[in-house]
């Protein structure tokens, strides 16, 4: 035809799984454009387009104009073609599997307003009530592909085929149809076709499977009389319960472990809980994204427990919650009505999710005692996500649902397609490098565990099979530098089996690495990182965890640090604060001025074998003749430790139950102190070049002011985290001022903690000098595999 151009759109980004061919069919069907669409396995989504010029050009405008909210559209790229072929009708072709640097799948994404509406509307057939309710912009999507292209038959959505007779729409015709919101959306059902859920006791005999109603109404009952139910959704299985001391408790105590470790709690909608928890605007944002994750909100007032229990998070200042995020959820509220509902994970302590029919009812017997389950399987475990957001800045501590699979992009060109970082021990992910992309797996956990272990190994296959990675595609593995590691000794196994170099990345370094890559620092570039938090491998052989290192991509030089402090008894003195605290007072007193101490302050009862453990570490430190080189005791410049041991001392933690619980505790105190009332100094040596921060004086100085009772607590607690930021923020003024060096960042566990991270901003930006901070990264071990991968990167150019 005369006047017609035929030409050809490759978009890349994540618009699989979006609803975007739908919406790009219907932009090109309102412009009378023919041709084709097609999905091009991780390549993106290409068209052939014919039609007027002016309607071609417009059709390109309107792409990113209008594009479906989630989409994410990273590049457009455009040829006219010359071709004689005319097309008469335009269509969406059946997805070809293509290979490319475009990776396409979106994360979970929470149900849709169009969607809750369905739910609601009791004139419709298909969906009313029905919690599986999803359509072209929401539903599962991770969780439920097995492969990509994003297809149902290559989901677990394929074991439930499209109805063909069904009022007023079959699911077939709603799919077949370029007006409906349904239209070539892959993980939707309805009533007659789709999933359902069967209520049964925690003797596996079912209680309710045919009426929706009836299922609703006995769960409903089920948690108002106090019990504790699993329910299993999108990304694994939650336990459900009221949120009252009593339930509280007997879930607490059926968790074993998990003593004072908080809870997370979904509300029907944030008004319920507004009165008592402060709500920002970036925060209520988040909350009601489409990624629905678990946000830390602080309490107005610590003492309110009118309607958030003190029993949810002991002790601490905040507390995480969410909004629903699945049909299921939104039906148990319309029932339940306006009270909060400790969702939290339904698994056995420091063990993954179960996610399989059968491994739930194993798992959970002796947790709940009624187990709400669906027939549809759970491909990918993902967990709720939790994150803090610290003015805009989204700190993210678990990221899973909703995050994964999003990648980070890497703001330089690299010419490996491939590459695989197997991460920290505890709280960890791995991750996978594809071109100038970095995927990081779900949140995977302790790996010390054999179940997560395994946990791990599976997420990063699955993650290179999402990506269509070739086993030859593999250029290099990278762990941590902690020989011991288990996940060292796996990165050593991969590094054997793809016949790649192996590469081990200074846990610390790591930590920057992640934060230079999502701020974008150039490659030649210096910044200085400071790396604070519990425990990580040092170069010297010691345990390091307050480190100012001087960093490129390629190297780092450690400038400053805390004072070592020998940890008698090695890990015992992380589990109990007050075995740390007594290390430190016989290295600095000696055992007759220290003794006294202890026994003033009865420290023997923060031991778990009272005085015999005191006497048994008093004995230790007499024998190994205390000296830095004494290889039964470990020695540590971990801030962590330091927090811990303030914690103790300020009688604010005496043990350890979760992973952070003293520090945050303290904070929680420090957060309603008056840091001006208490005159608290840090001294700053320097040997050689390097700064060292005198834990061990600062220590002692806060033990005789709380001897004087002229203190209150939280104004210590407040002064101790403003004095040690501004040590830190110091060292690292100073380097930058010798060094020229205009970028300091701070990144490791440490940098969640608001009052420490605030001050450290603040006194770096006083100073004119870029303050770096995480956003996408995150700033714990789970940020870890990211910066391992980029470590890798540059080990592996230099070395070809
Ligand atoms: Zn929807
Ligand atoms: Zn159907
Ligand atoms: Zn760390």
């Amino acid at each position: 035809m005369k006047n017609h151009k035929t030409v050809e759109v490759i978009i890349t980004g994540i618009v699989q799984g979006v609803g975007c061919r739908p919406f790009l069919y219907n932009l090109a069907r309102s412009l009378n454009l023919k041709g084709y669409i097609l999905n091009r396995g991780n390549a993106g989504v290409r068209l052939i387009l014919q039609g007027y010029l002016e309607n071609i050009k417009n059709f390109l405008e309107n792409i990113r104009k209008k594009k479906p909210d989630i989409s994410f559209i990273e590049n457009i790229e455009v040829n006219y073609l010359d071709i004689q072929k005319e097309f008469d009708t335009l269509e969406i072709k059946k997805s070809e599997t293509g290979r490319g640097i475009s990776h396409s799948l979106p994360p979970d994404i929470a149900v849709c307003e169009n969607c809750l509406k369905d739910m609601q509307n009791p004139h419709s057939k298909k969906y009313y009530k029905y919690p599986f309710i999803a359509c072209a912009v929401c539903g599962p999507r991770f969780t439920t592909v097995t492969e990509l292209p994003y297809d149902r038959e290559r989901s677990t959505m394929r074991e439930f085929p499209f109805c063909q007779k069904a009022e007023p729409q079959s699911c077939i015709q709603e799919y077949s149809d370029f007006k409906n919101r349904r239209f070539h959306a892959q993980t939707f059902a309805c009533s007659v076709c789709g999933p359902h859920y069967t209520l049964y006791n925690n003797m596996r005999e079912i209680i309710e499977n045919l009426s929706i109603d009836s299922i609703l109404q006995k769960t409903v009952n089920m948690i108002n009389e106090g019990n504790i139910v699993a329910i299993k959704g999108i990304g694994g299985t939650h336990l459900v319960s009221l949120a009252e001391d009593e339930v509280i408790n007997k879930l607490r105590k059926r968790k074993g472990e998990r003593k004072n470790k908080p809870f997370a709690l979904m509300v029907p909608n944030l008004e319920l809980i507004e009165s008592v928890l402060k709500v920002s605007s970036a925060e209520r944002e988040l909350l009601m994204s489409f990624r629905r994750p678990i946000v830390l909100l602080e309490r107005r007032d610590s003492s309110d427990v009118s309607i958030i229990s003190n029993h949810v998070a002991p002790g601490l200042n905040n507390v995480g919650i969410m909004l629903p995020y699945s049909g299921i959820h939104y039906l148990i509220f319309d029932i339940l009505g306006e009270k909060p509902l400790i969702y939290t994970s339904g698994n056995k302590s420091y063990i993954p999710m179960a996610i399989d029919n059968n491994a739930i009812f194993q798992q959970l017997q002796e947790l709940a005692d009624v187990f709400l389950l669906h027939n549809r399987k759970i491909y990918q475990r993902a967990d709720d996500s939790v994150v803090r957001i610290h003015n805009k800045k989204v700190k993210l501590i678990r990221r899973s649902r909703g995050y994964v699979p999003e990648y980070l992009p890497i703001p330089f060109i690299v010419d490996f397609p491939g590459a695989i970082a197997t991460g920290a021990e505890l709280s960890s992910t791995g991750a996978i490098l594809r071109y100038n992309r970095i995927f990081p797996t779900q949140h995977i956990g302790h790996v010390t565990h054999l179940e997560t272990y395994e946990f791990l190994k599976n997420s990063l296959i699955n993650m290179k099979n999402l990506l269509q990675i070739k086993d030859s595609e593999i250029k290099f593995v990278v762990s941590d530098l902690h020989p011991e590691f288990v996940s060292t000794k796996f990165g050593k196994e991969l590094s054997n089996q793809f016949d790649v170099p192996f590469y081990r990345i200074q846990h610390h370094f790591a930590h920057v690495l992640g934060l230079m890559i999502e701020n974008k620092v150039d490659l030649e570039e210096k910044i200085i990182g400071i790396s604070t938090d519990g425990v990580g491998y040092g170069d010297d052989g010691n345990v390091w965890g307050g480190e100012v290192l001087l960093c490129d991509y390629g190297d780092y030089k450690r400038l400053g640090h805390l004072e070592y402090q020998p940890m008698i008894g090695g890990d015992r003195c992380t589990k109990y604060p007050a075995r740390m605290f007594a290390s430190i007072a016989l290295k600095e007193l000696g055992i007759e001025d220290a003794s006294r101490i202890f026994n003033n302050m009865k420290l023997h009862n923060s031991l778990e074998y009272k005085e015999s453990e005191l006497k048994t570490l008093i004995s230790q430190f007499n024998e190994s003749n205390y000296q830095f080189s004494s290889r039964n005791i470990p020695l540590t410049s971990s801030a962590g430790r330091i927090f811990d041991v303030i914690a103790y001392i300020l009688g604010v933690a005496n043990i350890k139950t979760y992973r952070g619980e003293p520090a945050m505790k303290l904070e929680g105190i420090a957060s309603n102190g008056n840091p001006d009332k208490v005159n608290l100094k840090i001294d700053i040596n320097k040997r050689n070049g390097v700064s060292i921060i005198k834990s061990s004086k600062l220590i002692l100085d806060i033990l005789n002011l709380t001897k004087d009772k002229k203190h209150q607590t939280s104004d210590i607690a407040a002064s101790f985290h403003i004095e040690l930021a501004r040590s830190f923020a110091n060292i690292a003024k100073e380097i930058a001022e010798s060094q020229g060096i205009n970028k300091i960042g701070l990144t490791g566990g440490v940098a969640y903690n608001y009052l420490f991270s605030k001050t450290f901003k603040n006194e770096i930006e006083l100073e004119g000098l870029t303050f770096l901070e995480h956003n996408l990264v995150a700033p714990g071990d789970a940020g870890i595999s990211t910066g391992q991968l980029i470590g890798g990167l540059f080990q592996h150019l230099n070395n070809n």
